[in-house]
Formats: structure tokens, sequence, C-alpha cells
């Protein structure tokens, strides 16, 4: 990556060279991305991409990284990160708005904190709003999809609201898993007036769910795999006796197998070899396809 290119982008935001992605995702997997880049304004976000995509340079937007997997190589390309400084969340009535960098743990918080029901079941999602919406995240029966009333997305050069019906939402995904080039700037969501001591105990008791029943002692990107309709992914890959497989740092989650965790400085090649056993391991068995659940970023 050309230093000119470092350059431009320090005009309109803090701009930094050479960090590994394995420090910007929750798996703490990953090589090294040339430059990172945190807009603290509308206007920053839109002058840097009307650079980079004048000059045809790769852009990727991360939010927590906690839906990826990303390889050991170099991204020679222009990571922008929204959670630094557009982060900011608005209770009005019953709408909330946020951010597309806002950490949706602390969305659902300030919710509550405002007496406004709808976003428990988001308590415990280690990503941000632009992540969430990105690929329509849910838990509990629930899912972003039910709230989200109008998301603002920069597409083509503008920045346009897009209703709830032109996300096109889906299980686990949306119009913008098909458009990797728009990026969500916010979200506007409806929630509902409740007693706040109620909305509280509700994500008191979610959060002790996740942490009975998931490894949050290790890095991890949540879930790997979707389950397959009708079915758990997790009895798939018990069924085929993975609970516990170790493949170098990369480890099948004892506590609930459709977590692969990384327990000691596990590198990408060790991890996928993981997800791909299993994948074909159990289309022998069960003739049942897995889909992973999180993104693969930067592998050839
Ligand atoms: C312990 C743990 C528990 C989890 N539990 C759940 C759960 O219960 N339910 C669930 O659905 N998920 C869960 N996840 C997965 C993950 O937290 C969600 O998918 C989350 O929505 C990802 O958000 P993120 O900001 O980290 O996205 P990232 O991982 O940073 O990015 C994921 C994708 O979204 C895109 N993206 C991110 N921000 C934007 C933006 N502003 N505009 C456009 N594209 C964007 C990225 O380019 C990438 O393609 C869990 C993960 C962990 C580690």
């Amino acid at each position: 990556m050309k230093n000119e290119v470092f350059e431009v982008l320090s005009r309109f935001a803090e701009t930094e060279k050479d960090i590994p992605l394995s420090s910007m995702t929750t798996l703490r997997i990953g090589g090294p991305a040339s430059i990172v880049v945190y807009p603290d304004t509308f206007l920053a976000f839109d002058q840097i991409m009307r650079y980079l995509n004048e000059e045809k340079i790769s852009f990727k937007v991360i939010g927590k990284g906690s839906d990826l997997l990303c390889s050991d190589e170099r991204y020679d390309g222009v990571v922008i990160r929204l959670d630094r400084h557009l982060h900011h969340t608005y209770f009005s009535g019953n709408k909330a708005y946020a951010e597309g960098g806002a950490s949706v743990i602390a969305f659902a918080v300030n919710a509550m904190k405002c007496g406004l029901s709808g976003l428990e079941f988001a308590s415990g999602i280690p990503g941000t709003v632009g992540g969430a919406v990105f690929m329509n995240a849910g838990a509990y029966r629930s899912c972003m999809a039910e709230i989200t009333e109008r998301v603002l997305v920069y597409k083509d050069g503008d920045f346009v609201w897009m209703t709830n019906e032109e996300c096109c939402f889906s299980y686990r995904e949306s119009i913008f898993t098909r458009h990797p080039e728009w990026v969500i700037m916010a979200a506007e969501v409806s929630l509902q007036a409740k007693d706040r001591n109620e909305i509280e105990e509700l994500m008191e008791d979610r959060r002790s769910r996740r942490m009975a029943s998931q490894p949050l002692e290790y890095p991890s990107c949540g879930s790997v795999f979707r389950n397959p309709e009708g079915m758990n992914a997790w009895q798939l890959i018990d069924g085929i006796g993975y609970r516990g497989k170790r493949r170098g740092g990369a480890v099948v989650s004892e506590k609930h197998c459709n977590f692969i965790v990384n327990t000691n400085s596990a590198s990408a090649e060790d991890y996928i070899a993981l997800v791909n056993e299993i994948i074909e391991l159990v289309e022998e068995k069960y003739e049942i396809t897995l889909v992973t659940e999180m993104e693969k970023f930067n592998w050839k």
C-alpha cells in the first residue's frame, strides 16, 4: 500500500498502519491490515469513501470483529472502523437511534435505562449496530429485523435511508450481505415502554444463560455454523464426536460444540481445518451441508 494513501486518509481521520486483524477480532486471529481508519464525522467518512472508490482501493468495514474469521495473510487494503467515534445512541419516545459503530450491548443497556423494551435479546451480542443489522443478528427467537424501522446507508456516494422492507432481512441475512460495498451508518429501531426493573431482570436472565452455556472465557466468534432448518448445529457436531476436538490452538468447545475457541494462539489454518473437517463429516454422516455463520475474510 502506497505511503500516499496513508497520507491522504490521515487528512480526514485518525489513521494507523500495519495493525494485526487479530487485535480487531474477538477470535484473536488474523494477519496485519495495511491501513486502519477511524472517521469521526459523516463528512470525513464521505471523503474517505470518495477517495477509496476513486482510487479503486479495497476496503472493509469492521465493527467489533465478532463474526469474522480472518486469514493469517496481510490484508493489503483499508479497514474502516466506526466504533471509535461513530457510536452515539439517542432515545425519543418509543424510538431509538444508534450510529453504526455503537456497541449493541451498550445500546441495549441504554434502552433499558430509558425504560424501553425490545433490545433485551441483543444484550449479549458483542458486535456493533452496523454488524448486527448487516447479518440480522438474533437470539432467543428475536432478531434485528423485528425492531428495525429504517437504516441509514452509505451507498453509491450518498447517505440514504432504507426502510425495513428494503433491507430484505431473513435468517442471518439482509440486502447488506449481498452489497458489501454499502456501509450502515445508523439505524432507527422501535421499542416499547416497560418497567425498567422488568427489562433489567430479563437481561440478567439472558446473561446468566449465556454464561452457563457459552465458553465466554475464551476468544471465539460465537456460533460457527448456522442451524439447519429445524435442527441444532451443535447436535450434529456432537453426533460426529467432535466435542473437544483440537487442531493446534483451535478447539471445539466442550461447553457448547457450535463454538470453536482459540485456546492458545490458534492460527487461521488450525481453525479452518477444524471447520472443514466438521462440514465434511456432518455431510458424510447426516447428508446435511453445514453453512458457516461467521464470515471468512481475506482468504484467497
Ligand atoms: C461470544 C459471542 C456470542 C455471539 N452471540 C451471537 C448471538 O447470540 N446472535 C448473533 O446473531 N450473533 C452472535 N454473535 C456473532 C456476532 O456478535 C454478531 O454477528 C454481530 O452482529 C457482529 O457484529 P460486528 O460489529 O462484530 O461485525 P463484524 O464481525 O465486525 O463484521 C461482520 C460483517 O458485518 C459487516 N459490517 C460490520 N459493520 C458494518 C457496517 N457499519 N456497515 C456495513 N457492514 C458492516 C462486516 O464488513 C462483516 O462483513 C456472537 C459472537 C460472539 C463472539
